[in-house]
C-alpha cells in the first residue's frame, strides 16, 4: 500500500494537471486577476470565507523545483497575493505554499494560497 501510494504521488508530480488546463482556459474558474505572468482565481474548496490561489502562467511543479531563473515570477506571485489580499482582507490573512507530500501538496503546479475572512489559528493542522 505504501509503495503504491508513493508511486501514485510520483506520478502526480510529473506531467500536466488541472492548473495547466486552467491557465489554458480549458477549465473555467472564478478569475480575480490575470496578467502576462500570473493568474489568481477562487479556490473551489475554500478553507475560509476568502480563499484564492495565485499561480504562474508557466508551470513550476512545486517550490522545491524553483531556481534563480524563477526569482522574478516568485516575487510577482507574492506581490500579486498581497495586492489582492489588501483589497479584500484589511484585517489580515495568511499566505501558504504547500510543498510535497508531507507539506500536503495535492496539485503539482506551484500555487500560493491566500486565506482569510475569519480569525485563523496557529499552528496549522
Ligand atoms: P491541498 O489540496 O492539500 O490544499 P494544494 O496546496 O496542492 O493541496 O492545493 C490545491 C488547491 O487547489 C486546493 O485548495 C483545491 O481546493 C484547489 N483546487 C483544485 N482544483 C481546483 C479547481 N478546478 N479550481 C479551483 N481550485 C481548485
Amino acid at each position: 500500500e505504501m509503495v503504491k501510494a508513493l508511486r501514485e504521488a510520483k506520478k502526480n508530480q510529473s506531467g500536466r494537471n488541472i492548473f495547466d488546463s486552467i491557465v489554458e482556459k480549458q477549465i473555467k474558474v472564478d478569475v480575480l486577476y490575470e496578467d502576462d505572468h500570473c493568474m489568481a482565481f477562487k479556490d473551489v474548496n475554500p478553507q475560509a470565507p476568502t480563499h484564492f490561489l495565485v499561480i504562474p502562467k508557466t508551470r513550476i511543479q512545486m517550490l522545491e523545483q524553483a531556481t534563480d531563473e524563477h526569482e522574478s515570477i516568485l516575487g510577482k506571485l507574492l506581490l500579486t497575493a498581497k495586492r489582492l489580499a489588501n483589497e479584500r482582507l484589511p484585517n489580515g490573512y495568511r499566505v501558504v505554499i504547500n510543498n510535497g507530500p508531507e507539506g500536503c501538496q495535492s496539485v503539482y503546479y506551484l500555487h500560493v494560497h491566500v486565506i482569510g475572512g475569519r480569525q485563523l489559528t496557529w499552528p496549522p493542522g
